[in-house]
């Protein structure tokens, strides 16, 4: 069995507890053996167990992503023609790269929020759990369940094809009986949870807040999934919407702009967790204008506005947030998750809480929270050094330089050493 211990280095353990100087973490196999300060802790006996020196590093649990789609990368306006360039396959195939990259920037796990398109995620999902390629340990959603017209459909309706597996994120389905249907339908297709659009968007024409599914609607969906063991996810803006998804039984809420206090008394309340998704509306202040149309950037500028007044109340009422940076969307590219955690602190979370809710809590919202999410003994060893120390620097987290180690269940994927310097 191979062996490894991590020497020296500044201890965040994910779980909330102060850091530990001149740490050790001795993995095993895939497992972390044993965790605690140097001289306190016995170094691996075997032979070839190998030291990795952490001298000036923080060591971390690997990051946790709960909300990306992987079917796009950031583009913004060719994000409104990609069924006119693509299939399914072009878009798992640029997937590949995408899943490597993000897994190289240090997130070890990561949940899609949707990427429909023939559910290329489940394919893409077991290609890693077998080998064939590399990337995060990869949790698929599927098709977004959304009313006909509903946010989430890009296609304008001459060209929508309202069939049950369109070249989309999103299938369209009305009433109980096909929210049932096609909740069902992801399921028998190998999705690890159910995503359901309980609103519209600031991306989508309209109102943002309009509430769209009704209560019976989502219910039917999310019973269908809890029945299975998955868990529901719910695309919500606006306070209706959102007391609908969470009236409801969602587990998570994704994005809950607009969200008011009682919603926010509702969340802590019921222990539904929060996607907050803040990068998106900030890159669509900074680089929208001209670029995207300008109802978009309007609403944007809005919500941001709305985020920098509500967001320390949500840090108040006690709201679980987990990271969920919803990579793919106009200018996130995969792999710059950990950007939304910059955001969480600019909005008034303390750095140790944006790497908790980028660790533990977004295990736990994931359910995962036994196997992964902290560095403790008998946990899967995840683990990534960050050269210096988030707490004073939030941004190492997506500065390609400074994550210096990944490791995925024991294995090292990857090592960055300085690049050699020319005479
Ligand atoms: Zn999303």
């Amino acid at each position: 069995m191979e062996a490894f211990a991590i020497t020296g280095g500044v201890l965040i353990d994910g779980t909330g507890k102060p850091p530990i100087e001149k740490s050790i973490v001795v993995v095993e196999g895939s497992k972390i053996k044993s965790v605690g300060k140097e001289g306190e802790i016995a170094l691996p006996d075997g032979q070839g167990a190998k030291v990795i020196h952490a001298e000036g590093q923080t060591v971390l649990p690997g990051l946790i992503d709960s909300h990306v789609h992987i079917y796009t990368d950031g583009e913004s306006s060719e994000f409104y023609s990609l069924p006119v360039n693509n299939n399914h396959l072009t878009l798992a195939m640029k997937s590949i790269p995408r899943l490597k990259r993000t897994l190289e920037m240090g997130i070890t796990t990561l949940r899609d929020g949707g990427s429909g398109w023939n559910w290329l995620e489940v394919a893409l999902r077991d290609a890693i759990n077998r080998g064939d390629i590399p990337g995060p340990r990869y949790f698929a959603t599927g098709y977004h369940l959304t009313v006909t017209g509903g946010h989430g459909y890009f296609l304008p309706p001459w060209l929508a094809n309202i069939s049950v597996h369109p070249e989309q994120s999103t299938i369209h389905c009305d009433g109980p009986n096909e929210w049932r249907r096609a909740a069902r339908l992801n399921i028998y297709n190998g999705t690890d949870n159910v995503k359901v659009v309980a609103s519209r968007d600031i991306i989508s024409p309209g109102l943002a807040t309009a509430p769209q599914a009704t209560r019976e609607e989502l219910k039917a969906a999310i019973d269908e999934a809890h029945k299975m063991g998955k868990r529901a996810i719910a695309h919500a803006q606006g306070p209706e919407a959102i007391m609908n998804a969470i009236e409801s039984g969602a587990d998570s809420i994704v994005h809950g702009f607009f969200m008011d206090e009682e919603c926010a008394d509702m969340m802590a309340k019921k222990n539904v967790y929060l996607e907050s998704t803040n990068l998106y509306v900030r890159m669509i202040v900074d680089r929208g204008a001209g670029d995207l149309p300008d109802w978009m950037v309007q609403k944007a500028n809005e919500c941001w506005e709305d985020r920098v007044r509500n967001f320390k109340m949500y840090l108040e009422k006690g709201i679980k947030i987990s990271l969920g940076s919803d990579a793919g969307v106009p200018y996130i590219r995969q792999g710059d998750n950990a950007r939304e955690l910059s955001m969480f602190v600019q909005l008034g979370m303390t750095p140790m809480d944006a790497i908790i809710a980028a660790t533990r809590t977004a295990a736990e919202a994931i359910g995962i929270a036994h196997k992964v999410g902290t560095i403790e003994e008998g946990k899967i060893a995840d683990i990534v050094l960050i050269d210096g120390c988030p707490l004073e620097n939030i941004d190492l987290l997506h500065d390609e330089d400074k994550i210096k180690m990944v490791m995925k269940e024991g294995k090292v994927i990857i090592t960055r050493t300085p690049a050699p310097e020319s005479k």
